[in-house]
């Protein structure tokens, strides 16, 4: 069965309605519109290719971070257009979306993906080489409560990481849980969803932030 991928836009806003803490995001159609948007949310900003067909945005030159001004956004744009155009030339391009620049934390991923007998399993792991190099990460059939997701966070080797080591302070664990619990909630509440991948989230001293969303529900 095939997948259709929701944009982040899309994606963080269904996140955002089930009371998962996201990014502002606004899709924005043109040039000229991404600098109103960027003026209006405040710098820095991030801006972003929109497009179905472009799911890993970075590797399609797709990702501008921490511009400071309308001028900046202006030239992230064009050079985002560009870069697309090289690497993806037939891609439908909706869009850039611009966001909030989320001030750095601790990165973690949480996803989900459909098993063939459990049904949805959601995935907690650190971000980075911890989930891609040493597979640090934990599942749980969906839905969870709150132990499962205590379970869930301890059970990674690199927990000690989210505790405080070596004098950075530890991460906002209740944030952290409340956060697998509302995925766990819109897991539920959305039976169509295939896949989910947010990542990173940032974990913050207090509380945590989305700031990339990816999802896909089955094709009709
Ligand atoms: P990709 O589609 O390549 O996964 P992301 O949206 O995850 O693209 O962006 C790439 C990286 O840029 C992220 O891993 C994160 O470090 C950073 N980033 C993305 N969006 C934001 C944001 N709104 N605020 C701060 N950093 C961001
Ligand atoms: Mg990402």
């Amino acid at each position: 069965m095939g997948v259709e991928y929701l944009t982040e836009v899309e994606a963080k806003e269904l996140a955002g309605q089930a009371g998962i803490p996201v990014v502002e995001t606004v899709l924005a159609h043109n040039r000229e519109d991404a600098q109103t948007v960027a003026d209006r949310l405040g710098y820095p900003v991030v801006i972003k290719i929109v497009s179905r067909e472009i799911v890993h945005k970075s590797d399609a030159g797709g990702v501008k971070l921490n511009l400071e001004t309308a001028a900046q956004v202006g030239t992230a744009y064009d050079d985002i257009m560009a870069a697309v155009a090289d690497r993806n030339p037939d891609a439908e391009i909706l869009g850039v979306s611009v966001q909030q620049m989320a001030r750095p934390g601790v990165e973690v991923i949480i996803g989900m993906s459909k098993d063939a007998d459990f049904g949805p399993v959601l995935m907690f792991g650190l971000g980075g080489i911890f989930v891609e190099v040493l597979k640090d990460v934990s599942f749980r059939i969906a839905p969870i409560a709150r132990h499962d997701a205590k379970e869930m966070i301890n059970e990674i080797s690199g927990v000690a990481l989210l505790q405080g080591y070596r004098g950075t302070e530890p991460v906002d664990l209740t944030a952290l849980e409340n956060l697998l619990l509302k995925v766990s909630g819109l897991v539920e509440s959305n039976p169509d969803l295939e896949v989910m991948d947010l990542n990173p989230v940032f974990l913050y001293r207090d509380g945590a932030m989305v700031v990339d969303a990816r999802m896909a529900v089955a094709a009709r």
